[in-house]
Parts: structure tokens; sequence; C-alpha cells
């Protein structure tokens, strides 16, 4: 059934504590936890409970935890105090566009300067 905990999936895993991570906020809905092979000073990934495997899959059966999943985004951008230098949240989506773990997950990315368009 969508958004059921899948057992060969990282980030169910980390959901359920079965993968130790660094947690920085977590709601009834969401998790937030630092990645582990971040790519600037604040790399925040922000992911719902719930499995879904994209962006576009999540927002097409429950648009109310996209909300959830970018309220926490600017939590942890507030937290992390680069809310006001300026941060990225990214939705890899797809292997080709670099997506390697297939729960929807938003990268949080701040810290340092960031181009346009990334690479
Ligand atoms: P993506 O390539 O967009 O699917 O992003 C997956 C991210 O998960 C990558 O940035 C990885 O560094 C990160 N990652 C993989 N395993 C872990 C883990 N055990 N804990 C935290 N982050 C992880
Ligand atoms: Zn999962």
């Amino acid at each position: 059934m969508a958004g059921e905990p899948q057992a060969d999936c990282l980030f169910c895993k980390i959901t359920a504590g079965e993968v130790p991570a660094t947690v920085v906020r977590e709601t009834a809905t969401t998790i937030a936890f630092r990645d582990i092979n971040p790519q600037a000073p604040t790399h925040v990934l922000v992911i719902p409970k719930a499995h879904y495997p994209d962006a576009g899959s999540l927002a097409a059966a429950d648009p109310q935890l996209v909300a959830d999943m970018l309220r926490e985004t600017a939590e942890v951008a507030a937290e992390d105090k680069v809310d006001a230098t300026g941060y990225r949240v990214v939705f890899n989506t797809g292997a080709g566009a670099g997506q390697t773990v297939f729960h929807v997950h938003a990268h949080v990315l701040g810290g340092r300067g960031l181009n346009w368009p990334p690479g």
C-alpha cells in the first residue's frame, strides 16, 4: 500500500531506528537528519516517515505531507542559521538526476556559496 514501510529501504530503516542517524528534528510525520556525506556546512535531509519513492508520487498521494516536509526544511535552515544567508532545497528525482535513495527526501544545503544553475 502507498506509504507503507519498505523492507529494503535505507530511509525506512532510519525512520524505524534500525539504522543510526544524526537526527536534528522530528515531527509526527517527518524526520530531519544530517547527510552522511555532506556537500555543504549545512546538509540535512528531510524525509517523511511514510515511504514514497519521489516527490511527485508523494505530492499525488498526500499534499499535506509535502507541506509538512517543506515547513521542516525552513525550520532546519533557521536552526542551522542559514536562513538569512540563503539555502537551497533539492529533490533529486530519478537516477539520471542523482537520486540514489528511492524514499523521497529534501536536501537542505547552506552555509557556503551556492552556484546557479547547479551541476
Ligand atoms: P540522493 O542522491 O538525492 O538520493 O540523496 C541521498 C543522500 O543520502 C546522499 O546525499 C547520501 O550521502 C545520503 N545518505 C546515504 N546514506 C545515508 C545515511 N546512512 N545517513 C545519512 N545520509 C545518508
Ligand atoms: Zn522508505
